[in-house]
This record gives C-alpha cells, sequence and structure tokens, in this order.
C-alpha cells in the first residue's frame, strides 16, 4: 500500500494528509501555530514555527500509519497564498518574520500605485487588482525596511518564496529554490500571459531578479526531500496555491466549471480553459495549474464574509450555540418574510468593490423572529455567491453545468439547496471535502504515475449529495430583486 502526502500549510494550522489511491483520507493531523499581531493591521508568521509545525505534523502522520518513506509515492504542497518570506541563502534561515496576506501593512503605497495611474498596467500583466494582499508590494517593504536586505538581495545572497517556496527549500535541505505557476500569479509580479516575472514590474518595484524563485510547473518535479527528514527521499512533485489546489481537487477540469468553498469567507474560482479571461468587474484573472506542458487559467473571486456571518449570528447576536444548529432554526420557517442581512462587515467586494459598506438587517416586521434573522443571515452567503458566480459567467461567457462546494459551511443541507435554487444550477457537495488537500495529492500524483491521468481522478471524485434546483423562475426573481435592493441602500 502506498500513499501520497499531501503537506496542507494554511493561514492558522498546518496540515498533512495521507491519501490512499482512491482519495481516502488515510490519517490527518494538524498543528496550530502562533498568529502575531505587531502593530493594527499588521500580521505575521514566523517561518521558522511555519516549518516546524510542518515537519511535526507529516513526521506524525508516518508514525501514526507506521509507515517508512518508502510507502510514499510523492509529496504534494498547498499553502496559504500570498504569504512572504525573505531568507537567507546561506543559513536557510528567513531574515524577518512572515508577512501574511492579511497584512495591511502596504496600503499606502498600494494607494500611490493607483494614483500613478498603473491599474490598469498590473491588471493587464497579473490579471490582479492593486492589493496589499499580494506578495510583491510586502517583498518591497522588506527591502525598504529590514537593513541590508535590498544589497543583499541585489548580491544575491537572499532568497524571496511564498510558502510553498520556502517548505521546498527546507524540505529539500536548501537545494531548491523554486514555486508553481499558481504561487507565482498570487505576486504582483509575475506576468500571466508571458509565463514569466514581469521585468517592467521589477523594474517599477525595484525588485532584483537574484532573489525570485524559479517557476515550474504545478505538477511535476521539484525536487527530493533531504533523506534526514523522513529516513530516506521522497519526491516532491506538487505545488499549488490553496483555492487552485482545490479547484483541482474539486476536478473542475474543463472550461465553465466552477467551485465554491464555504468557509469564513467564500472563495469561487472558475476554469476559463487555455486563455486567460480579463474581467469587466473586479474579478481576478489567475493561473488555474501548470500541468502536462499547459497552463490552465481561471476567474476568482470572493465573498468576504461567508461563515463568518454565522460565527457572527453565534458569538456575537447569541442566536445560536453552534454553526450547525443554524440549519435547524432556518428550516422552522417557510421564508425570511421579507428579511435580508447583508453582512458587509468590512465592505462589499465583487461586483459592488465599495470598501466602506456596513452591513444592515432590513424589512424587520413586528413578526420578525430569530429564525428569520438567522434564515437571512444563511440566505445572505448563497446570494452574494450568486453574484460572484453571475459576474463570472458574463465574463467568461461560459455555460456552468454545477456548481462544486466546499469547505465547513457546505454541511449545511438549506444553505446547499437555496444555492442551488438561486443559481439555477446543480450543485454537488463531495464526500471528500478535504478537496485543498486532496488537490495537492492529485498534482502530486499525477507527476509520479500514481494516478494515470485526470480522467481516472474524476472516477476517483465522489458526490456526497447533489441538490437540485426547484424554485420557479418568478420566486427566484422575486428573492433576488429584493436582494438588490437591499446591496443598494447600503452601498
Ligand atoms: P476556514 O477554512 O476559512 O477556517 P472552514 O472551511 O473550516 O473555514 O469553515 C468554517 C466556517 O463555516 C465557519 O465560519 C463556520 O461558522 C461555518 N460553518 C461550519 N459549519 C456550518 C454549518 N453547518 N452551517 C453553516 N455554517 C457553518
Amino acid at each position: 500500500m502506498r500513499y501520497i502526502m499531501a503537506l496542507d500549510q494554511g493561514t492558522t494550522s498546518s496540515r498533512c494528509i495521507l491519501f490512499d489511491r482512491e482519495g481516502n483520507v488515510a490519517t490527518s493531523v494538524q498543528r496550530e501555530f502562533r498568529q502575531y499581531y505587531p502593530k493594527p493591521g499588521y500580521v505575521e508568521h514566523d517561518a521558522e514555527e511555519i516549518w516546524e509545525s510542518q515537519l511535526t505534523v507529516a513526521r506524525e502522520a508516518m508514525s501514526r500509519l507506521g509507515i517508512s518513506y518508502r510507502e510514499i509515492a510523492a509529496i504534494g504542497i498547498t499553502n496559504q497564498r500570498e504569504t512572504t518570506i525573505v531568507w537567507d541563502r546561506k543559513t536557510g534561515r528567513a531574515i524577518c518574520p512572515a508577512i501574511v496576506w492579511q497584512c495591511r501593512r502596504t496600503a499606502d503605497y498600494c494607494t500611490q500605485l493607483e494614483e500613478a495611474g498603473l491599474t490598469e498596467f498590473f491588471r493587464e500583466r497579473t490579471g490582479l487588482v492593486i492589493d496589499p494582499y499580494f506578495s510583491g508590494t510586502k517583498l518591497r517593504w522588506i527591502f525598504d525596511h529590514v537593513e541590508g536586505a535590498y544589497e543583499r538581495a541585489c548580491r544575491g545572497e537572499l532568497a524571496f518564496g511564498t510558502v510553498d517556496s520556502w517548505l521546498i527549500y527546507r524540505l529539500t535541505g536548501g537545494k531548491v529554490h523554486a514555486t508553481d505557476y499558481t504561487n507565482a500569479s498570487r505576486t504582483m509580479l509575475y506576468n500571466i500571459h508571458t509565463l514569466d516575472w514581469d521585468a517592467d514590474i521589477l523594474e517599477k518595484l525595484d525588485i532584483p531578479r537574484a532573489v525570485l524563485p524559479e517557476v515550474r510547473p504545478s505538477s511535476g518535479c521539484f525536487g527530493e526531500s533531504d533523506p534526514a527528514l523522513f529516513g530516506g527521499p521522497i519526491p516532491i512533485t506538487g505545488a499549488a496555491g490553496d483555492q487552485h489546489a482545490a479547484l483541482f481537487g474539486q476536478v473542475c477540469f474543463r472550461p465553465g466549471d466552477v467551485k465554491n468553498t464555504y468557509g469564513t469567507g467564500g472563495f469561487m474560482l472558475m476554469n476559463t480553459g487555455e486563455k486567460p479571461i480579463e474581467s469587466k468587474q473586479g474579478l481576478l484573472t489567475t493561473i488555474a495549474w501548470g500541468f502536462d506542458g499547459k497552463v490552465t487559467y481561471a476567474l476568482e473571486g470572493s465573498v468576504f464574509v461567508a461563515g463568518a456571518a454565522i460565527q457572527w449570528l453565534r458569538d456575537e447576536l447569541r442566536l445560536i450555540d453552534s454553526a450547525p444548529e443554524s440549519e435547524y432554526y432556518a428550516t422552522q420557517v417557510e421564508s425570511t418574510g421579507g428579511v435580508y442581512v447583508v453582512p458587509a462587515f468590512t465592505g462589499l467586494g465583487a461586483p459592488y468593490w465599495d470598501a466602506y459598506a456596513r452591513g444592515a438587517i432590513l424589512g424587520i416586521t413586528r413578526g420578525t423572529n430569530r429564525n428569520h434573522i438567522i434564515r437571512a443571515t444563511l440566505e445572505s452567503i448563497v446570494y452574494q455567491t450568486e453574484d460572484v458566480l453571475r459576474a463570472m459567467r458574463s465574463d467568461a461567457a461560459l455555460p456552468v453545468g454545477s456548481l462544486r462546494a466546499d469547505g465547513g459551511a457546505s454541511a449545511n443541507n438549506f444553505l446547499m439547496q437555496f444555492q442551488s435554487d438561486i443559481s439555477d444550477t446543480r450543485v454537488l457537495r463531495p464526500t471528500c471535502i478535504e478537496t485543498t488537500a486532496l488537490g495537492a495529492a492529485y498534482l502530486a500524483g499525477l507527476a509520479v504515475g500514481y494516478y494515470r491521468d485526470l480522467e481516472e481522478l474524476s472516477l476517483v471524485w465522489r458526490c456526497d449529495r447533489e441538490f437540485r434546483p426547484e424554485m420557479t423562475g418568478e420566486q427566484r426573481s422575486h428573492l433576488l430583486d429584493g436582494w438588490h435592493t437591499a446591496v443598494h441602500r447600503i452601498l
């Protein structure tokens, strides 16, 4: 029996899942690590803690199954995206804390770039909007604030990488400095059309090329793990950012295939095939993966507050004791009775893009009770998701066959059925909702022949439950009109 080791390096924890050939979870080990908030708006990780927690869970997973390195066919990595690490090539140690994707420290610098009229410049080349999320301005910040960093980078003494790159470096004992297309496409430095670091962007941000990793396909050879780590070498053959890996893990291999992750926030990606599509509605264009000598592109849109709205019902309003309870209360009423919750706690993203909008509960009457509010909150996740899906449909002009769901809140059957009704689309929930880790395992497994081809993977993917639209067109447009009226009141 052989396994694929998926290393899932997330924002708050590092996990290792060992998958068998049928895509079943043989074992899963998770360890949280510290979040550092040194100033308002700043978020940091300790790169050593990321590495140590990841190594620990990998070793523990192996010892739980009592297996040696020989029984692991390959390692696949998936990671929190955009988080920026700079390390010393000689010592292998980070020169400063990792700047986490959530960190807003480069907001002013980003505003300057926008004011210099560079929005289109960046969008055309990178597919991204100018935002502190992405690695490029974080790297510039390190050069501006860590003494000697810029000069040392110019001399080739330092290496930059996103978390995948950092793990590959440490796993290979410092032999390989590489990343994959998906992670490169989140740096704001990478040209997604020419598939190279963009010389004009590097010049504008004054980033020396010597600091950048080599960019490789998401499925292919990244090197072998240092034999000292796991008792012998294991090939590292897959790497992709978390959302991209989830798209792959949901076997969204054809143009028009869409997955949505219902986590704290919502993340939707649509496979758009071999041509990048420029969004007219503020969606991001990104590389879905590089596989088999080709690059596949995707459109990405996110909902800032999805499952977090359910946490709000639980922790702030105290209307429920646990997130799963929301389903029971929501189904105690036939409808919200005209109540809409707009959970714009941190503004609204695509397609509205209003950073200053704030949340509201609208349409309350004397008869409104907590069930209505709970239901309206769940429905708001669906409406926001539908807004992003519509933007994608119109940008991509591709038919959407179905929506594949994952993430913690996808366990909610009411939510899934309402999504299917409002989007007039089948919603498919897989048996394995660990799609991010699964995607990394698939990418790694394909490269070593553990899995034969995409077709085999499509057969491995199993549906737990399919939700079919049951709502009339009239009902649907009535509800959506109400939602859009509610949103426009708060913009
Ligand atoms: P993340 O990876 O972003 O931390 P998860 O995928 O673990 O998120 O999902 C957790 C989120 O899903 C939480 O915000 C929680 O409120 C929500 N959630 C979990 N279970 C349910 C449920 N049954 N119904 C609705 N929301 C849920």
